[in-house]
């Protein structure tokens, strides 16, 4: 897959995830993933140019950040580049973890606006099928948070002093 159509990328450190740039191509990415998904119909989104635009307008909402542990995702690339987190390799070119996912907040109800929000890889990984969003949000998110937080810690000053602008 060519460069701007790759399902999963790497943020570099001058894109902060409230950029135009990074929302041109997160719309590509998006819409390239669920025109061949195989969830089917996308339950209640009526295509992927809604789906598209939900996930846009949800990220905004969100200010790029996973909806349970609150981490932005521009965070996330940060620790992801420094060496600080692991990624999940998929496919032959894919990772997850650089971008935010698609969460059926009841997994017993299908893929609707209401029922989906956006969350971290990690999040994602974590709570599974085995959690209700309830108590994923109550014992599991805190606890992610300030291990995000700990990594933090460990990335370079000028990193740190640059996400701390963006505030
Ligand atoms: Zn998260």
């Amino acid at each position: 897959m060519r460069e701007g159509v790759t399902l999963n990328y790497q943020i570099d450190t001058d894109h902060a995830h409230r950029n135009e740039h990074y929302r041109a191509r997160e719309r590509l990415r998006v819409k390239t993933l669920y025109s061949r998904t195989k969830h089917g119909t996308l339950g209640g989104f009526s295509s992927s140019t809604e789906l598209v635009d939900w996930w846009i307008k949800k990220f905004e909402e969100q200010d790029g950040c996973c909806a349970y542990c609150e981490t932005s995702i521009g965070l996330i690339n940060e620790l992801i580049n420094a060496g600080l987190l692991r990624t999940r390799k998929v496919n032959s070119n894919g990772k997850r973890g650089p971008c935010l996912e698609l969460e059926r907040k009841n997994p017993n109800a299908g893929y609707s606006p209401e029922n989906c929000t956006l969350i971290c890889y990690y999040c994602n990984n974590d709570k599974s099928y085995v959690y209700s969003e309830d108590e994923y949000r109550k014992f599991f998110a805190p606890a992610r948070a300030r291990h995000f937080e700990y990594l933090a810690q460990n990335l370079p000053s000028p990193v740190r002093s640059k996400l701390e602008d963006r505030g």
